[in-house]
């Protein structure tokens, strides 16, 4: 079989000792890889390149559409852009996979049963970068969540879960809270589900799941998530199952992929051949299974269990009395490569099987479709004073044919008609023109000539749709 190019990148701080180390062990399992080196972060940020990497290291990405990625530094200060988003972004890397995994007795953990898969929504959601500042007091983060981009990560999740055996999938959501965007992942997840009748499918609201994740991971096994929670879950997941150190991470695209280890460069190990080079490998060992080398995988998987068992811990996790031997970088890899072909007594053995690719693209196309009308337009009005009555009698003497002020509501408390004295308001009133019938896009904008012209300060508008006949958009609180 021919050999897969892969894109390597060393890093900075224990970087190219954790590398170094995996591609060691890879080598003694017998991957067949060919390797193309680049050079990514601090050097690079250093020589005023503000992403991190340079535009060669983009040909051999592209090239090689595989990137196993050793942590990097991010220089202190402004100006550096974080290289993890720009990668995940530029590649369409839309599914960040962590398997978080406790390895009891051999690694201290107060979770003796997890094998937790957090599949994390990476490109959507409050990470979109979509911000503003609406007035002096106010500033806003857009949270996208769209169709396609959700089919794309729950079909991956399940699909994940059919290739690796497992036989639950957990959705968490704030669809209490977040109706529309968290309630929208919420119904993908149902209607996806719905085509996976072999794996039992649940759904908790984050805050009530993250807490039970925390204090009962072993009641959990693939769970899905939109990006925020995605991103705090999996810390939490890494870190209770035992070690930062030993969990790897998978950024999986339609076209591409990076394979990483969670934790950073940890600068003052760096030199010491001291690092733990596990997540790395683990993250090497989900590259194997991408390039379709599940033989490899399970080789060196397995070696590396049984290096845990033995009892062979570098010093992060080594423990008086459990472990065996105190190692360093390369005396770990060396013990690795050292047991190729064994595989763990006590802990579960990994076993990978050859599977068909994803389906996740194709399935991610859908465009809906249905009828759309407008009905009505928000206008989000700067008003330093604390007098809503009177911006209320203004904007109540702005109507178009069919728009007329309905609501204001202040950080999504209405305010007017008829609110609380005691609700706080901020600078900045969203201010609802409704009509009954459909209107032209043309009556939305005579209105804001209507309000400019009286010298009122608004800083954005958000039109108000009916999708289907159904509200496209939520009311506020108290409405
Ligand atoms: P870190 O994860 O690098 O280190 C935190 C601590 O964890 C270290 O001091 C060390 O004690 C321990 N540790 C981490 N990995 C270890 C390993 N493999 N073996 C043994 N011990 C290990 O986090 P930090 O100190 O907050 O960040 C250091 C740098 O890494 C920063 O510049 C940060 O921006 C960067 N970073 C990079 C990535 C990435 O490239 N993916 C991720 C996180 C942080």
């Amino acid at each position: 079989m021919a050999n897969v190019p892969i894109t390597v990148a060393h890093g900075d701080g224990i970087g190219p000792e954790i590398m170094a180390a995996t591609l060691e062990i890879l080598k003694g399992g017998g991957a067949r890889i060919d390797i193309e080196e680049i050079e990514i972060g601090e050097k690079v940020y250093l020589r005023g390149i503000s992403a991190g990497i340079e535009p060669a290291a983009w040909e051999s990405l592209r090239r090689t559409k595989v990137f196993l990625k050793a942590p990097i530094t991010t220089p202190q200060g402004g100006g550096f852009k974080s290289l993890n988003v720009t990668t995940r972004k530029t590649l369409g890397l839309y599914a960040n996979v962590r398997p978080c995994v406790s390895y009891h007795p051999f690694v201290r953990t107060k979770h003796p049963v997890m094998d937790v898969v957090i599949v994390r929504e990476n490109e959507e959601d409050l990470y979109a970068g979509m911000e503003y500042q609406l007035s002096p007091g106010v500033m806003q983060s857009l949270k996208i969540i769209s169709r396609p981009g959700t089919e794309k990560i729950v079909r991956y999740a399940f699909d994940y879960a059919i290739r690796n055996n497992r036989k639950k999938v957990t959705c968490f959501t704030k669809d209490n809270i977040m109706k529309m965007s968290d309630g929208l992942f919420h119904k993908i997840f149902d209607e996806i589900g719905a085509e996976y009748p072999s794996i039992e499918k649940e759904h908790w609201i984050v805050d009530i799941g993250a807490a039970k994740l925390a204090d009962t991971p072993e009641a959990f096994d693939v769970v899905v998530m939109p990006n925020l929670y995605g991103d705090i879950l999996s810390d939490v997941a890494a870190q209770i199952a035992g070690s930062v150190g030993l969990a790897g991470s998978a950024n999986i695209g339609t076209g591409a992929a990076m394979f990483e280890a969670i934790h950073g460069s940890a600068p003052r190990r760096a030199g010491q051949n001291l690092a733990n080079p596990s997540g790395l490998l683990l993250g090497a060992v989900m590259m194997l299974v991408h390039i379709d080398q599940p033989d490899v995988a399970e080789r060196v998987h397995n070696a590396w269990l049984r290096t845990m068992e033995d009892g062979i811990h570098t010093y992060d996790i080594f423990r008086e009395g459990v472990s065996k031997q105190k190692v360093g970088t390369k005396e770990f890899a060396a013990a690795v490569v050292a047991r190729m072909g064994q595989r763990p007594e006590q802990l579960k053995a990994a076993s990978y099987a050859s599977a068909p690719k994803q389906t996740a693209a194709a399935a991610a196309q859908s465009r809906p479709g249905g009828t759309r009308t407008l009905h009505g337009v928000d206008v989000y009005i700067v008003w330093p004073g604390a007098d809503t009555a009177a911006l209320a009698s203004k904007l109540g003497a702005m109507t178009t044919s069919n728009l007329k002020l309905t609501m204001m509501d202040n950080r999504g408390t209405k305010v007017w008609p008829g609110g609380a004295p005691e609700t706080f308001c901020s600078d900045l009133y969203r201010c609802r023109f409704l009509s009954q019938a459909g209107i032209a896009a043309g009556e939305v904008v005579e209105l804001l000539g209507k309000i400019a012209g009286a010298g009122l300060d608004f800083s954005k508008t958000e039109n108000l749709h009916n999708y289907d006949g159904q509200r496209g958009y939520t009311l506020a609180q108290g409405e």
